[in-house]
């Protein structure tokens, strides 16, 4: 073959590749599905399923089923991570991620059996126990906090309940009002409390209050037995009736079936009378010495789809990567917040484990163009000039059951 012959076919080869190539680019040319034809696409003959209703979702909606959010969980993971990328930017800011940093008020020698704890007093991990702090080490910690950026300070005890603990509580109460003079957010974790405990921290301009569910109810017996499900739920309730901002969510890595133990998770989270304010995602930090250590990790996919799930179950509220985020890579990390997450720990220490640091943080926010939360009501942006997200206040949300969303389905 002769020299032009050759340059003339492979031109033309290279042609229809590139044109090939061009073809299947385009996204707007008739195609059917395996090969590519000028035939007039299928009409659509899916009728509205249960994702595409949180999809198009203006409000929170508190009638979730089971198999509802099973649903959702089980989309195809490209799909459901844009899709709770679009409902993130119509109820939040996009891009704002709020700094919290957390500091060990109290550590160590807790009654309590969670399996995956450090400071259990029922497991030889080497952790020291302490006692309370004094509020002015907290306060100088909280400063520090804020001058770093952080917006909200919270406080974790080692304790299975407040019972028996009134010269604590008045401590934790000056804690709480130096924290808030501060102009931050205050945030405590102390175990159970009770209604007048909640009281009283409400009356000290508590924030919110911290209590994790860990898991689904079916596979909390395999993780804590000290302390029931049920109990759990009524410091739940006992914090939201006093109107403090609840903030609950799990640990992920438990040796939990994701189909079902994120589900059911979410789902006891997303059927309360109203939607947790934040719903902190924890991969487990293995710590040698409990009954957890040498679990198999939680596969990044798997929690990618539990914040996706969330994001698209409870739109309003705010998804919060906690303990583990150290041992993600940062790709792995703003995969997260594009799939919904949208507030992180940041600080020397989260409780006895590492965290990623201040400035490490501010590299990120200021590589991806992230920025940090403001406090109160300007966190939110306005959906469809509906009043309800200019507070922060959801309670009144549950007079909205049913939800637009269901409106829509029925
Ligand atoms: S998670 Fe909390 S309640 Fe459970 S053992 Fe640890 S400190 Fe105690």
């Amino acid at each position: 073959m002769e020299a032009s012959l050759v340059r003339t076919t492979s031109r033309l080869a290279s042609q229809q590749l590139s044109r090939r190539r061009l073809y299947s680019t385009v996204q707007d040319l008739p195609r059917t599905v395996g090969s590519f034809t000028d035939a007039a696409p299928p009409a659509p003959t899916r009728s509205r399923s249960v994702f595409d209703d949180a999809v198009v979702a203006a409000s929170p909606r508190y009638d979730w089923t089971r198999e509802q959010i099973s649903q959702i969980h089980q989309t195809p993971l490209m799909e459901l991570t844009y899709a709770a990328g679009n409902v993130h930017r119509r109820f939040h800011k996009p891009g704002a991620v709020q700094l919290c940093t957390l500091m060990n008020i109290k550590t160590g020698g807790c009654t309590e059996d969670c399996s995956y704890c450090a400071q259990s007093s029922r497991y030889k991990t080497g952790l020291q126990a302490t006692k309370l702090s004094t509020v002015e080490s907290v306060m100088e910690a909280a400063k520090v906090a804020k001058a770093n950026g952080s917006n909200r300070f919270c406080m974790g005890a080692a304790w299975r309940d407040m019972r028996g603990r009134s010269r604590g509580m008045k401590n934790i109460v000056d804690m709480v009002k130096g924290v808030r003079s501060l102009g931050m957010e205050a945030c405590v974790t102390l175990g159970m409390v009770d209604r007048e405990q909640a009281k009283m921290l409400k009356d000290a301009g508590l924030t919110a209050y911290n209590h994790n569910l860990d898991t689904s109810r079916e596979h909390y017996p395999n993780i804590i037995t000290t302390r029931s499900y049920d109990e759990r739920l009524q410091t739940i309730e006992n914090v939201r009736e006093a109107g403090i901002h609840v903030c609950s969510g799990g640990i992920l890595g438990l040796g939990e079936t994701p189909q079902t133990d994120h589900v059911g998770l979410i789902h006891t989270l997303a059927t309360l009378p109203a939607h947790p304010e934040s719903f902190p995602v924890n991969k487990l930090v293995p710590i040698k010495g409990t009954p957890m250590f040498g679990e198999e990790p939680v596969k990044f996919e798997d929690l990618v789809r539990c914040i996706a799930t969330a994001r698209l179950v409870m739109p309003a509220t705010i998804i919060r990567l906690a303990a583990g985020r150290v041992t993600m890579p940062e790709s792995e990390q703003m995969m997260c917040f594009m799939a919904g997450a949208n507030a992180i720990f940041t600080g020397e220490k989260m409780l006895t484990t590492d965290c990623n640091g201040w400035d490490e943080d501010k590299d990120m926010f200021r590589r991806w163009g992230l920025e940090p939360m403001q406090t109160d009501a300007s966190r939110f942006v306005e959906v469809e000039q509906e009043p309800v997200f200019e507070s922060r206040s959801f309670a009144h949300l549950k007079d909205e059951v049913p939800s637009k969303a269901t409106e829509v389905a029925t």
